[in-house]
């Protein structure tokens, strides 16, 4: 019988993140201070963010050992299995290989949990006993609420008030976890009283509600804020994803020709490529083709400036450079949530820069045409987010049926879409439409990118 599943002994888990950082062929831009335009330190980060997490951020060591705490609470759920989608294979009827890394598995159905419980337990073991967070959809709210649930911490979740009306389930299961969960604009904030007595009915958006979870964790001792993407020490908890998959792949007898990942601020994808970018910078693998896909409506990546730009859409936090669609950019309403974000993590801005990796754009039809033909095939529901690399994936599988190459593809799987099936309804009455990029908006955006020595 065919094998289609490589499952790794708890004991083989790595013990280890890594950090790409040392082996940049060049090495990642400062971080800048908003007001001074200067590099900044790790003391400018403190009311914010745990040391430990600080010193990640900018750490010179290659491997960070992963406590062994955090390593419990990973074998919980890791390491995921590595699948080989052969139904799928056979149903595009290509000679190409197709294998997926499956996080959907960890009990908040993504990659964000293996972040939020590292992020929750240096947070504890600083003597911080509440985590203040922003969350759109609710993917990254949840994930933080269960790994503050393993530590003991109090979490607040500000959330965009028009999906914590809408899209209650996500509410409920950071409710079911212990969080607090507030719709943003919240009356628990100057920043969302301001917002509220100017505009009662105000529906909230990703930058107001950064702002409100940033003051609530500056105005009081016991508490941190977090981020569920986009920085550096985000990426590295994230590697455990694609150091599995190495082990995984060496089980299989397999290496990857093309890896495709989806990008909302970069972590899962980062997750996966970071460790294969090892053989690709030595020289071992110089040719593995890795392909970042985001959606045509958001896409930085593929349209994006290459500059230094604010994290949040209110401009509080220090200068990223990166790839940016300008910070005031606010992308329509697609489905996958969880990537509408104007900027890409600086890690794989720069790797794009270098010419490591590739981007594409992908319309939310062929998204959706993708994430079914998965479902029929495999058997899995995906998120809308992953289903833009789930799209790639087949795209390269049937170009490898018109020339009859026999290439190896890696699909970075990020999490189910059990709570994204309103989507999955408005797909099969016919509702999914694309899009269009709002290249006025876009302009106007871009505008907004602060005057910094950026190239
Ligand atoms: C949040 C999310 C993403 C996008 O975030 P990244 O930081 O780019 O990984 C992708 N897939 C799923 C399932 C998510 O929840």
């Amino acid at each position: 019988m065919k094998r289609s599943m490589w499952f790794l002994d708890q004991k083989d888990m790595p013990v280890n993140w890594y950090n790409i950082q040392v082996d940049l062929p060049e090495p990642l831009p400062p971080v800048l201070h908003p007001g001074t335009g200067k590099p900044i330190g790790p003391e400018d980060l403190a009311p914010l963010f745990p040391m430990e997490l600080i010193k990640q951020e900018v750490s010179t060591e290659r491997w960070i050992e992963i406590p062994e705490e955090i390593q419990e609470i990973y074998l919980t759920w890791r390491p995921t299995v590595l699948h080989r989608a052969y139904k799928l294979e056979k149903a595009l009827d290509t000679p190409a290989r197709i294998y997926y890394k499956y996080e959907g598995t960890s009990q908040a159905g993504s990659h964000k949990l293996n972040t939020a419980v590292a992020q929750a337990y240096y947070n504890k073991k600083e003597g911080i006993k509440r985590i203040a967070t922003e969350t759109g959809a609710g993917q990254w709210g949840s994930a933080l609420a269960m790994g503050c649930s393993f530590f003991d911490v109090e979490c607040k979740v500000y959330m965009v008030r028009i999906s914590h009306d809408q899209k209650p389930y996500r509410r409920i299961l950071m409710e079911t976890w212990g969080a607090k969960c507030v719709p943003s604009p919240s009356p628990d904030t100057n920043a969302g009283r301001e917002m509220l007595k100017k505009w009662p009915d105000c529906p909230g958006s990703l930058g107001l509600a950064i702002s409100e979870a940033v003051e609530d964790a500056i105005s009081r001792d016991d508490t941190h804020y977090s981020l569920g993407s986009v920085l550096n020490h985000v990426l590295l908890h994230q590697t455990i994803i694609g150091e599995e998959t190495i082990k995984q792949m060496e089980m299989a007898d397999a290496y990857p020709d093309i890896i495709v990942g989806c990008v909302g601020g970069g972590s899962n994808f980062g997750g996966m490529i970071l460790p294969w970018m090892r053989d690709k910078i030595s020289g071992k693998k110089p040719d593995l083709q890795i392909i970042s896909v985001e959606p045509e409506s958001c896409p930085k990546m593929t349209r994006g400036k290459y500059a230094y730009d604010f994290g949040d859409v209110a401009g509080m936090t220090p200068l990223l450079k990166m790839h940016t669609l300008g910070h005031t950019f606010i992308p329509p309403a697609i489905h996958a949530g969880g990537l509408r974000y104007h900027g890409m993590a600086p890690i794989v801005s720069h790797l794009n820069r270098l010419g490591l990796i590739e981007a594409r754009a992908v319309h939310q039809t062929g998204v959706f045409d993708a994430a079914f033909a998965f479902a029929r095939s495999e058997g899995v529901i995906s998120a809308p987010e992953t289903s833009h690399a789930i799209k790639v994936a087949i795209d390269e599988a049937l170009k490898c049926k018109e020339s009859g190459e026999a290439k190896t593809i890696l699909l970075a799987h990020s999490g189910h879409g059990h709570f994204d099936l309103t989507s999955y309804s408005k797909y099969l009455s016919g509702e999914i439409t694309d899009y269009s990029y709002p290249e006025e908006e876009v302009r106007k955006a871009m505008e907004e990118i602060p005057d910094v020595a950026s190239e």
